[in-house]
């Protein structure tokens, strides 16, 4: 099985995840999407994150309409800062036979070099890496192995923090996250203190 890992924040889970998903998903072939949540970025270990278990929920509300796409909180019950390297070896341990692809978005990537283990990443999963507006795509950067995936995916410039602003001034959220993450977010009155 050629598996998608994709992992995040999702502080929330918003519709610029899920394209890209779903375009990645269907030009590499994979046969499964997996979300999963981090319980503590390492890239945002200062910054205030929502409570693990509502990202969960929201990411769990947001993908089920797809058949293809799965949430673990495998980083959330293993605790700790969440390592993509820890991720992989654990998803190789339980899943040996299949093909691992890691999908990142070329913000991200241009991090990738400063995350733990980036040599033993490459050598469990090829990377796919998505662009995204704003970001300059990666295929210039000579530190990155040969065999990167760049996946052309379509330009949706939506981000978490954007919905985050929105929700906390009030504005709609609408068409930017899937319905039923909408109604989450209001039922918990998420975001709504800056
Ligand atoms: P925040 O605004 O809070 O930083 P975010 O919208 O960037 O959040 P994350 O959960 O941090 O969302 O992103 C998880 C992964 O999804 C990252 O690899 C990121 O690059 C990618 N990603 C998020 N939004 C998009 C988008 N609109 N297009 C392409 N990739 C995206």
């Amino acid at each position: 099985m050629k598996l998608g890992i994709f992992g995040g924040t999702f502080d929330p889970v918003h519709h610029g995840h899920l394209i890209v998903a779903e375009f990645v998903r269907e030009s590499v072939g994979l046969d499964r999407v997996v979300f999963i949540p981090t319980l503590i970025s390492p890239h945002k270990i200062d910054a205030a994150v929502t409570s693990a278990l509502h990202r969960l929920a929201m990411l769990r509300e947001g993908v089920k309409a797809n058949r293809f796409f799965r949430v673990s909180d495998m980083e959330i019950e293993r605790g700790g800062v969440s390592y993509t390297v820890d991720t992989l070896r654990a998803m190789r341990e339980e899943n040996a036979k299949d093909e691992f692809f890691l999908l990142i978005g070329a913000d991200n990537l241009r991090e990738f070099r400063s995350w733990k283990d980036p040599a033993e990443i490459v050598t469990m999963a090829k990377l796919v890496v998505m662009n995204r507006p704003g970001f300059a795509a990666a295929a210039e950067d000579p530190s990155l192995p040969k065999d990167v995936i760049q996946c052309p995916v379509p330009s949706v410039d939506i981000s978490a923090t954007e919905i985050r602003r929105r929700v906390r001034k009030g504005l709609s959220i609408s068409y930017l996250v899937p319905p039923s993450v909408s109604r989450y977010i209001g039922r918990h009155r998420l975001y709504r203190q800056p």
